[in-house]
């Protein structure tokens, strides 16, 4: 049996991917529908495996569970947020609708500006959203870190 891992040495987790079969590692298909981009990969030439995708799936639950629960209301400055955690963005600067100015509305609601270095989020003030640290990935390591179809990097010694 290896030996078991220690999650707090790890750096950086990703998953274990397989040469995509629909395009053959490409990225592209040899016909233009949807500019000839696979859409199985989405240009990416792999895919996750069985294995990759469980471990995944197992990370972002606990490291989901693990994150601090807020509403856009109380983003600030600093805080790397996502609504599913998916995909993550760090908040550069939040913009509260006031007097003349506001940014959207939904339905009744005025909706907050949360920008970021690629994006302004236009948001619900009252929406959940969550608030990444390292102790929410590093439950997220501890429950897949010695698990088939995770990919790690290690802090290295300083
Ligand atoms: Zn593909």
């Amino acid at each position: 049996m290896a030996t078991k891992i220690d999650p707090t040495t790890v750096q950086t987790i990703s998953w274990e991917t397989d040469v995509c079969d629909r395009c053959g590692g490409t990225g592209y298909m040899p016909y233009a529908a949807y500019g000839g981009v696979c859409f199985k990969c989405n240009k990416a030439g792999k895919v996750l495996t069985p294995a990759g995708r469980a471990a995944r799936k197992a990370y972002m639950e606990a490291r989901n569970a693990a994150c601090v629960k807020a509403t856009v209301r109380e983003l600030v400055a600093g805080d790397k947020f996502s609504l599913n955690g998916d995909r993550w963005a760090r908040v550069l600067e939040v913009k509260a609708p006031e007097g003349d100015v506001w940014y959207g509305k939904a339905g009744d609601v005025s909706l907050w500006s949360i920008e970021t270095k690629n994006t302004n989020y236009l948001m619900d003030p009252d929406a959940e959203v969550l608030i990444w640290s390292p102790n929410a990935f590093l439950a997220g390591v501890t429950k897949v870190v010695n698990r088939k179809g995770s990919v790690l990097t290690f802090k290295t010694a300083e």
